[in-house]
């Protein structure tokens, strides 16, 4: 069973991961695999990470067949300047929205989440 979504503090400790939608070719085997459901296929069936939700187990980079993910301090540099490969799972709180910032800032992730 998927242990509790992080919140507030909590969001600070992971690193999660980034994903060049790109390269997917909708297999969905990260999202079968994600033990806390922080992947989910898009409107175009692509992958895409629920930033909030992620606990750093990275199972999902290992089954990738493509390898189009990676740890987010293992990431390419174009495919960290991409939109739309993540999103959040709820209104983030101020202290969370400084959380993602500053996680933006330490892993070089310059690319927008999708809104949905
Ligand atoms: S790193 Fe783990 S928790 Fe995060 S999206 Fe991948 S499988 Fe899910
Ligand atoms: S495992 Fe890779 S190719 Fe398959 S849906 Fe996930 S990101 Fe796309």
């Amino acid at each position: 069973m998927g242990e509790a979504a992080p919140h507030g503090e909590g969001l600070r400790k992971y690193q999660r991961i980034v994903i060049d939608m790109d390269i997917c070719i909708s297999c969905g085997a990260c999202v079968a695999v994600c033990p806390v459901q922080a992947l989910e296929l898009d409107q175009n069936a692509k992958a895409r990470l629920i930033w909030d939700k992620c606990v750093d187990d990275f199972s999902c980079v290992k089954v990738c067949p493509v390898n189009c993910i990676w740890p987010a301090s293992e990431a390419p540099e174009a495919s960290k300047a991409k939109s739309g490969w993540y999103r959040f799972n709820r209104v983030l709180e101020d202290l969370e929205k400084k959380i993602f910032e500053e996680w933006k800032a330490k892993y070089g992730i310059t690319g927008a989440p999708a809104e949905v």
